[in-house]
């Protein structure tokens, strides 16, 4: 059995990895963390039965307490990269959900990760659609190399634009140069700034936010008279929990840091 502790436990993401954890014969849910709920059961939080396990208000006394072999983090942008380097400092191994890791962090606790002989695995998304979304958009990017994106989220997404649609953006970018495609030029003069979305290696990035949404994305592609989209749909949190379990059972195969759910399909 892996021990699993879900920090951000009562979380949208984090309540669901918490019964994602539950309904698997392999993995042992050994306690999470939240900032409302401390102390409080972690099963009766989520909307569950009790489960005797309470919610811990630091992760650092969460790792002591509760021991999980594997950490599985669903926060905010603002607390990720502190809780990444609590779990090397204590020898856990970590599964990031949480957006917002920019790569110079990540270069950072792939060496601290590496001297301590831990495991981080960081996906931003989970969802096995999503990544084939992103692996057939950096394909198309070679032969179509005019591409933006747009992404559309729920309203309280705390970050724009997504990771999903950076990590997008730099796979599209990467292809397009190795293969010598060039975009055409962008004639637009901007009247408003902003009016043309965020640049990410060179690729307009569009941040839709609204109630309704879960998470979704369009990479469109233009080319002589032809439009070409790829378009990915998670209509409900659920999608992104296969690749969650399937990270927590191979994260400890990879010391250091891994960067994308296509590392383990
Ligand atoms: P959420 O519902 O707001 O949950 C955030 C959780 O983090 C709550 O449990 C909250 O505790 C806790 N928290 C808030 N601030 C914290 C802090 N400073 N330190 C420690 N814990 C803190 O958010 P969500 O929708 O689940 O999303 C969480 C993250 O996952 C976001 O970064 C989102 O972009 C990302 N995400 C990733 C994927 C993926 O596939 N990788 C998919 C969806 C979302 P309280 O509730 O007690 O305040």
């Amino acid at each position: 059995m892996i021990r699993v502790l879900v920090s951000g436990a009562d979380g949208r993401m984090g309540s669901e990895t918490v019964k994602a954890v539950l309904a698997d014969n392999e993995l042992e849910f050994v306690g999470g963390t939240s900032l409302m709920n401390v102390g409080k059961d972690a099963g009766e939080v989520i909307g569950i039965s009790s489960l005797g396990l309470p919610l811990y208000g630091s992760l650092n006394e969460a790792l002591k307490m509760a021991k999980p072999d594997v950490v599985v983090d669903f926060t905010t942008p603002a607390a990720i990269y502190g809780n990444v380097k609590t779990c090397i400092e204590n020898g856990t191994n970590i599964v990031v959900g949480t957006t917002g890791l920019t790569a110079q962090q990540r270069n950072e606790l792939d060496e601290a990760a590496k001297k301590a002989d831990v495991a981080v695995f960081i996906a931003p998304n989970f969802s096995v659609g999503a990544v084939l979304m992103m692996k057939y958009s950096a394909e198309i990017a070679k032969y179509l190399p005019d591409v933006e994106i747009i992404e559309l989220h729920h309203n309280n997404k705390l970050d724009a634009p997504s990771g999903t649609a950076k990590m997008t953006a730099e796979k599209i970018a990467r292809a397009r140069r190795e293969a010598g495609a060039e975009p055409a030029p962008d004639k637009t003069h901007e009247s408003l700034a902003g009016a043309r979305g965020a640049t990410v290696e060179g690729i307009p990035v569009h941040s839709v936010r609204l109630p309704g949404y879960v998470a979704h994305q369009e990479v469109l592609f233009g080319g002589y008279g032809e439009i070409l989209t790829v378009r990915h749909d998670s209509l409900d949190r659920k999608s992104f929990m296969p690749g969650v379990v399937l990270a927590v059972k191979k994260v400890d195969s990879r010391k250091g840091v891994t960067f994308g759910l296509e590392h383990y399909l």
